[in-house]
């Protein structure tokens, strides 16, 4: 018969011998979560998680205990998936997936909402560059991170017209260790505020980053590193006209990504179409051809 080794402590600090309450309210690293979501809960009260929980339900109304239910629900998630899968998570992430969670929790109980009117909207997620309209400027970001000795965020944009042509193409390099999802963050208030520097002109900015722009469409406030950025967005928005801000598929950001990957090469510069390379040229004319391809080519089918 096969043995099952059972680890007894907790696997987020391997410190404490595991128990719920342990596991989902006391644990250092689960206590950060918490304090994230400004849930004043009390973590230190004696007994186990019933007692901890039937104290909640005496003092918090009901959007609190939803918090309190979402907290609970994304580090019960990142627990099997350390557990199961071996997949460790951060702070961050876990703030972010609870606060998802939240958010499509009321709106899931408010029928006069549709879910996705609220964090997903019916332009999101395309597969294609699209050409913005003629007075429109779209803005494709994206952000890569290199830890071979020294850590380094590369940020990219990619600004095109209503032809597919290049305004501009812009990479910045930071030092430091950071999350991926708050590079991607940082990115977005990068180009908010090269907008900020632009003159009447409508935008467009897409990532690839889902849970940035359902973060930056959520209420909810968060006091994580990832939500203070996020919250710097929040208050750039309402000083600049005509922003729209979309989720896209990896194929419909291809030019910023061929930047990204180009970033070696290329590293902290910023150049227009005249000045481009000639491989980034081919990849812009390559992405607008695609997407005619898939517009204006009839197939005959030959039988
Ligand atoms: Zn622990």
């Amino acid at each position: 018969m096969k043995q099952v080794v059972v680890n007894v402590l907790c696997p987020f600090c391997n410190v404490v011998e595991e128990s719920i309450f342990h596991s989902l309210v006391q644990c250092n690293f689960v206590q950060e979560v918490w304090s994230s979501f400004l849930l004043h809960v009390n973590v230190g009260v004696v007994g186990g998680f019933r007692d901890w929980f039937d104290g909640l339900f005496q003092r918090f109304d009901k959007d609190k205990l939803g918090k309190v239910a979402a907290v609970c629900w994304a580090i019960w998630g990142a627990w099997n998936n350390l557990v199961w899968n071996q997949k460790g998570t951060n702070v961050d992430d876990l703030v972010t997936s609870a606060m998802l969670c939240l958010e499509q929790w009321i709106n899931a109980q408010d029928r006069d909402i549709n879910v996705s009117m609220e964090l997903f909207l019916p332009r999101d997620g395309s597969e294609h560059w699209i050409r913005p309209q003629a007075s429109i400027v779209k803005v494709n970001v994206d952000a890569t991170i290199f830890t071979d000795h020294v850590c380094y965020n590369y940020y990219y944009l990619v600004t095109r017209n209503s032809d597919g042509g290049l305004v501009e193409a812009k990479s910045v390099c930071n030092l430091g260790q950071i999350q991926p999802e708050v590079a991607e963050t940082i990115r977005m208030k990068e180009a908010l505020n090269w907008i900020r520097g632009q003159r009447k002109m409508s935008f467009i900015v897409e990532t690839i980053f889902l849970g940035l722009i359902q973060a930056l469409r959520s209420s909810l406030q968060m006091s994580s590193y990832f939500g203070v950025v996020i919250q710097d967005c929040k208050t750039l928005l309402p000083s600049l006209h005509n922003v729209s801000l979309f989720f896209v598929k990896c194929s419909a950001n291809r030019v910023v990504h061929y930047l990204a990957r180009a970033s070696n090469v290329i590293s902290e510069r910023s150049f227009g179409e005249s000045t481009a390379l000639s491989e980034f040229s081919d990849v812009l004319l390559n992405d607008i051809s695609l997407h005619q391809n898939v517009h204006f080519v009839s197939v005959k089918r030959v039988d």
